[in-house]
């Protein structure tokens, strides 16, 4: 009854900022897997009750979101992993859902040598700033995911038809046709 009473002052108050954020669904725990590496790290990076930010488990999801190409890790920016998981919350997912990194940081040198290379990439892309991912999440069409992440109105998001995955950044709200 209690905890019913405090679910429904959040309701109201819709700022319950208890992750720093409106009453979105996230837990603060994330599973991500590097599509290249094929690692997988399982982190609880907000420590309840208050949602506080684990250092650690910051560090070791960036390093799953590393630029592999070069092996440079950048801080990721912890709104992105804070948009995913309430992504992942929206979508009615377990907490234990995968959700698999095709891009996460890139370093300079290989955002640009995706574009040399015809790659969809932007030259001031939000990947630069370790502010964006590129996601599939097996089991959910990217086509749904792109729906409900644009739905949260957190940043941009783009679907990217040919390669079935969705681009997520804290950016401005917007979003892209891409194919
Ligand atoms: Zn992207």
């Amino acid at each position: 009854m209690r905890l019913i009473t405090i679910a429904l002052l959040c309701l109201l108050l819709s700022g319950c900022s208890l992750f720093g954020r409106k009453a979105i669904p996230g837990d603060g725990f994330l599973v991500l897997e590097n599509q290249r590496t094929g690692e997988r790290s399982a982190v609880q990076y907000r420590l309840p009750p208050a949602g506080a930010l684990d250092p650690a488990g910051l560090w070791q999801l960036s390093y799953i979101m590393r630029d592999t190409k070069t092996g440079e890790a950048a801080p990721i920016d912890p709104a992105l992993f804070d948009f995913i998981d309430s992504l992942t919350g929206a979508l009615g997912l377990p907490p234990q859902a995968v959700v698999v990194i095709t891009s996460g940081y890139r370093s300079r040198a290989t955002n640009n040598s995706l574009r040399r290379n015809g790659g969809q990439a932007a030259e001031n892309s939000y990947h630069i700033r370790a502010q964006a991912a590129d996601i599939k999440i097996p089991g959910v069409p990217g086509s749904k995911v792109a729906a409900m992440a644009k739905q949260l109105r957190r940043g941009g998001v783009a679907y990217y038809a040919s390669s079935d995955h969705v681009h997520v950044d804290v950016g401005p709200v917007r979003s892209w046709k891409a194919n």
